[in-house]
């Protein structure tokens, strides 16, 4: 008998019948002697109908009361799931984050959990019940509720595998696996059998929405191991797992797409010590975190400086680059969303020359102009204007033989 952690995505709870094709897969594994924890996200469309009715009352609305209206979508689709349950015989309870001791930090909108206290969830399991828990969502010191920011129900399900020590945790989507590269974007994507966290979490952080960022982390920190399957079909997903469990690396084991970035410069600031920290500093007190950085030579004493923001953090980085540069006496701040970041990542890079420049010349026999690079041992990235987006995505995925078997 084991115990599984499985956490369902928007599409897989979108409708009544998507939430009955859960019930049944819960059944099944309770059937074949398991017991389970399910961790549900909203309906699909949910949060952002949401976030869109909060927004329309602000521009700015306050944090914490976006974090209430949003959870609310999560708490519809536990209970939706746990009447099914019951409706069919099997004991089953949900449980709100706050109620299953979720608990987090108190960064409203992109908390991150602290410690999960797993006693409700092992009494509710040892009655024999399968316990629902609705993800994306978690309670502060001060009682109160929060949110673990977008594709946040991996994160809860992975910290929620890790207190209960799950034998596995299995994220169910749409898709049936982790990629070589978004299936929806490219067609000759092959699905992977195995990734190495490592990798997983360059992807992740680079665009691949499959796992949230953060659900990776827990899962390394943890060892958990992970399985993204389809909770459409009964075919084998992909096994995310420590390094030397996985094949031999790849150079490239995937490439992303990350399009919630954008581009922020600063023209004309003096290039002299101190300028850049008297940047940056005010933007991390901001909770802004910043992405690639770019600093040109100076001419007369003055220089422009680039930077890339998420666009959630786009208001905020404006508004402090804009007051700087009037403190300053710098030039005129210059945004830009229409920006993507590409990524190639692979562990094999460490290892192999020559990977980064073969990028560039994929982009530039397309015509696609580089704005920004950067790079770590294990990825590349380009930022480049957004409507080569896909294009791109495309031309490296085939230009580094992804869509074949290896
Ligand atoms: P869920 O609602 O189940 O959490 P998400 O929409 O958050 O699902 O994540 C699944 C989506 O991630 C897929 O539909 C796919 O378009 C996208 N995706 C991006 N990159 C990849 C990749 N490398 N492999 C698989 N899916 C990917
Ligand atoms: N419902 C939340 C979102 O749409 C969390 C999740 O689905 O993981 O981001
Ligand atoms: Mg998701």
């Amino acid at each position: 008998m084991a115990l599984f952690v499985q956490k369902y995505g928007g599409t897989s709870v979108g409708s009544l019948d998507r939430i009955r094709n859960v019930a049944a897969r819960i059944a099944k594994t309770r059937a074949e002697g398991h017991d389970v924890i399910a961790v549900v996200s909203a309906m699909s469309g949910e949060t952002d109908r949401l976030l869109g009715l909060g927004r329309e009352l602000s521009e700015r609305p306050a944090e914490r009361e976006m974090d209430v209206l949003v959870s609310s979508g999560e708490q519809v689709s536990a209970a939706l799931l746990a009447i099914t349950l019951e409706a069919q015989g099997i004991p089953a309870q949900s449980l709100m984050g706050h109620q299953a001791r979720i608990m987090t930090d108190s960064a409203h909108t992109k908390a991150r959990i602290t410690r999960v206290a797993d006693e409700r969830l092992r009494e509710a399991i040892g009655e024999g019940r399968v316990v629902i828990v609705a993800g994306f969502q978690g309670i502060d010191a001060a009682g109160n509720i929060t949110t673990l920011g977008r594709g946040g129900s991996d994160t809860s399900a992975v910290a929620i595998a890790a207190a209960v020590r799950a034998d596995v945790c299995e994220i169910y989507t749409d898709v049936d696996g982790v990629y070589t590269a978004d299936p929806n974007v490219c067609p000759s994507a092959r699905k992977v059998a195995q990734i190495s966290y490592e990798e997983m979490l360059e992807l992740a952080s680079l665009g691949a929405k499959v796992l949230q960022i953060r659900s990776v982390e827990l899962a390394m920190k943890y060892a958990v191991k992970i399985h993204v399957r389809s909770s459409f079909s009964d075919a084998e997903g992909t096994m995310v797992t420590g390094e030397d469990e996985s094949l031999e690396s790849v150079v490239v084991a995937g490439v992303t797409c990350d399009k919630k970035t954008a581009k922020v410069t600063l023209r004309m600031v003096k290039d002299e010590p101190g300028v850049v920290a008297g940047v940056f500093e005010p933007l991390a007190e901001q909770n802004v975190s910043v992405d690639m950085i770019i600093q040109n030579v100076a001419i007369d004493g003055r220089t422009d400086l680039t930077f890339t923001v998420s666009q959630d953090d786009l208001a905020r980085a404006k508004d402090v680059t804009e007051a700087l540069a009037a403190k300053m006496g710098s030039g005129e701040v210059l945004i830009d969303d229409d920006v993507v970041k590409v990524s190639i990542v692979g562990l094999g890079m460490r290892s192999h020359a020559g990977v980064a420049s073969k990028m560039f010349r994929l982009l530039a026999k397309e015509g696609v102009n580089i704005q920004a690079i950067t790079t770590s041992e294990i990825k590349t990235s380009c930022l480049i204007g957004a409507k080569y987006a896909e294009l791109a995505v495309r031309v490296l995925h085939d230009g580094f033989g992804l869509g074949q078997e290896i």
